[in-house]
């Protein structure tokens, strides 16, 4: 038996030897030449990885070789499994589905060589239109910022490195090289900022900098974000990756914090080199630039296992990857609206189904265009889904996609059940109308004049408007859905899955940006002068009804909301909430309580701003007891203080409010904050 003291002194000893990150990769540098730090510190060309540095093979340092991107692997790749996109994964609100999530997107990028995953995309859905809106998490930055840390913990857990994306203000594809996002810094710090800080507490390896400027500045060369906010304030030890084609300089962005050039070497290869030499940039700043690089590497393995695993012809599916595909779908869709319990299903009376919408089988919508886009080696349409989910025969199942009005409504007639798929898809580079195209909306109303079983489906990249909103009983939402769309969504269409997915955004008619200058922008310059009021915070401060708030989801069972409890110790050290969440239905469910804080007003806050929530699974009868803990944490209570350029806890009297969806409030309470 080792005695304990020694043993501890061993331990220790150990511990102490063991060198950091930072130290090894400080090592490495110092035997590199100027030669072969330049080597790194941009790409070569795109192919066959969209980006990728050299390898510098006399000291096994391994090529960096990078992929899209966040909903399966993108840059038209083959043999990957296509998930749901991220919005559709956020609708879940399940912090430990993101997480395997992230694993998943990390193992398929392992085993087509890659080692640098391009995600997460966390850049706030500030403008409905965005066409990128489905590649991110939505419009909340608390939602966003827990969401996203778990799904960068699970890509990095496989020995590949996530990049946060894109730094900073990336909120819409109109003008985006071109236009600068004008903001103030409490906006910035409160509202924009919080998920790439939450990244970067999730030892992010990488940030990519945005095509856009910031308060006038290219983000790629502004050293207020880079060195100032996010390497000098969040403390962001990795590298800051350029998005493509977005440096401008070489000096300037150098000396503004820009480590890597992507995806060619325009202004980080001979012109650095010269930049050195004619002492514009200092010889230290390219030893930073590649310490953080390889301090990245060596975080998640890349140093102690440079061997490749395998190659672009990989096929990196398996069955298991087409299983969590299809569950991450259901977990995201939405029930938004079920009259007269006409969901789930039932086989026996639903006897005639007409389905309807080229969604529903000619086109499939189960992917967003552009570099996040993923070539599914398999679709499972909503039509086939549906058929092979019915096991008795004498159901009749018809499909038409709509072109033709007439023979749609002639078949929904001639059913007990229409079920109308609607859909949109999008690409980088542009932004959206939120009005569903192809006449879409005139179908759905046409359907449900002759057939009031009418359920909407609807598969888009973002928010739509829905003008025929009451007249239809049911409707299920959620965005793009993946190789197994029409799977997950006859699993829920049948009640073998419980809808659980919330909105992670607001749906209404009415756009929270008013004027040309806050969206498109005007002469490029983009102001963000509805500053906080983003998403639901807009709605709220101005009392405006909406289609579905953010949040908002139901289940095919009831919850009940009871016995709220809120404990803050005297000396301000402890706050938590805690609330009883009954099922009284008669199946079981999942459940998404959600908390908001109400700050004392002369915070000038948004009326409410989420600050928890907890998904759960309860059998009917049951009860729960939902505990939101940690809300002490610093930036729970408290908002961004422009004087002291930090955040500023706030004292006095704080309102809880806990319930099923931002505007679905059960109950309230409240506590005096004493820190
Ligand atoms: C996008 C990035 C992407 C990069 C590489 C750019 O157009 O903005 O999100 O990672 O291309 O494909």
């Amino acid at each position: 038996m080792i005695p304990i003291n020694i043993f501890l002194v061993v331990v220790l000893g150990v511990f102490v030897t063991a060198i950091s990150h930072e130290d090894r990769a400080r090592d490495i540098v110092s035997k590199l030449t100027r030669q072969e730090k330049l080597s790194i510190v941009h790409g070569y060309g795109q192919l066959p990885y969209i980006g990728q540095t050299k390898a510098i093979k006399r000291l096994n340092i391994t090529a960096l070789r990078m992929l899209d991107g966040p909903q399966g692997i993108a840059d038209y790749v083959n043999k990957v499994t296509c998930f749901p996109c991220v919005l559709t994964v956020a609708s879940s609100w399940d912090i430990h589905l993101m997480r395997t999530f992230g694993e998943a997107l990390g193992q398929e990028q392992r085993l087509k060589g890659s080692n640098v995953h391009l995600g997460p995309d966390v850049n706030i859905a500030r403008v409905p239109e965005n066409g990128r809106n489905y590649e991110s998490f939505g419009e909340d930055p608390f939602l966003t910022s827990n969401l996203a840390a778990q799904y960068i913990k699970g890509v990095q857990s496989q020995g590949v490195m996530a990049t946060v994306k894109h730094w900073a203000l990336n909120n819409q594809e109109t003008n985006r090289s071109l236009c600068s996002s004008n903001v103030d810094e409490r906006t910035q710090w409160e509202i924009y900022y919080p998920a790439f800080k939450s990244a970067v507490d999730a030892e992010v390896a990488s940030c990519m900098c945005a095509y856009n400027k910031v308060n006038q500045t290219y983000s790629c060369e502004n050293d207020n974000l880079l060195n100032r906010d996010l390497k000098q304030k969040m403390g962001f030890k990795g590298f800051v990756v350029s998005d493509w084609i977005a440096t401008h300089s070489t000096s300037k962005s150098v000396n503004s914090g820009l480590d890597m050039e992507q995806p060619g070497g325009v202004y980080l290869d001979y012109s650095l080199d010269s930049a050195i030499n004619e002492n514009l940039v200092k010889e230290s700043r390219l030893d930073d630039m590649c310490s953080r690089i390889l301090y990245s590497m060596s975080l998640v393995g890349l140093l102690d296992h440079p061997e490749r695993t395998g190659d672009l012809l990989t096929d990196a599916t398996s069955e298991e990857h087409n299983k969590l595909s299809r569950t991450l779908s259901e977990q995201g869709i939405i029930l938004l609206k079920n009259e007269k319990n006409l969901l789930p299903l039932n086989p026996s009376v639903a006897t005639k189904i007409a389905v309807i919408g080229f969604d529903g089988h000619d086109i499939p919508d189960v992917a967003g265009e552009g570099s996040g886009h993923v070539v599914p080696p398999y679709v499972i349409t909503p039509l086939q889904g549906i058929k092979s989910r019915i096991s008795n025969n004498s159901t009749v199942v018809t499909y038409t996609n709509g072109q033709f009005v007439p023979l749609a409504v002639n078949q929904a007639k001639n059913a007990n059940v229409a079920i109308v798929f609607v859909s949109q898809n999008t690409a980088e580079g542009w932004d959206r109308s939120t009005v569903l195209p192809r006449n879409q909306d005139d179908l759905v109303r046409s359907i449900v004049a002759v057939q009031p079983n009418t359920i909407v489906v609807a598969h888009v990249p973002g928010a739509i408007q829905m003008p025929w909103v009451d007249q239809i009983p049911a409707i299920l939402f959620s965005f793009f859905p993946g190789q197994e769309s029409g799977n997950s969504v006859s699993s829920v269409l049948f009640g073998d899955v419980n809808p659980s997915g919330k909105l992670p955004i607001t749906l209404s008619p009415i756009n929270p940006l008013k004027t040309k200058l806050q969206y498109p922008g005007v002469d490029n310059q983009v102001e963000y002068s509805e500053k906080l009021l983003v998403g639901y915070r807009y709605y709220d401060a101005l009392g405006l009804g909406v289609t579905f708030p953010f949040g908002h989801g139901i289940s095919y069972t009831k919850f009940e909301y009871a016995n709220l409890e809120v404990y803050a110790s005297q000396c301000g050290g402890h706050v938590s909430v805690m609330v009883d969440i009954k099922n009284v239905g008669d199946r079981e469910g999942t459940e998404t309580p959600q908390l908001y804080i109400e700050f004392p007003p002369e915070a000038g806050e948004p009326p409410l701003v989420l600050r928890g929530f907890k998904k759960v699974t309860i059998k009917p009868g049951q009860v729960y007891k939902v505990e939101f803990d940690r809300l002490e944490e610093i930036q729970h209570l408290s908002i961004w203080n422009t004087t002291l350029s930090d955040y500023e806890i706030i004292r006095g009297a704080f309102g809880v409010h806990v319930g099923s969806s931002s505007r679905d409030i059960r109950l309230k309470g409240g506590f005096i904050n004493q820190l």
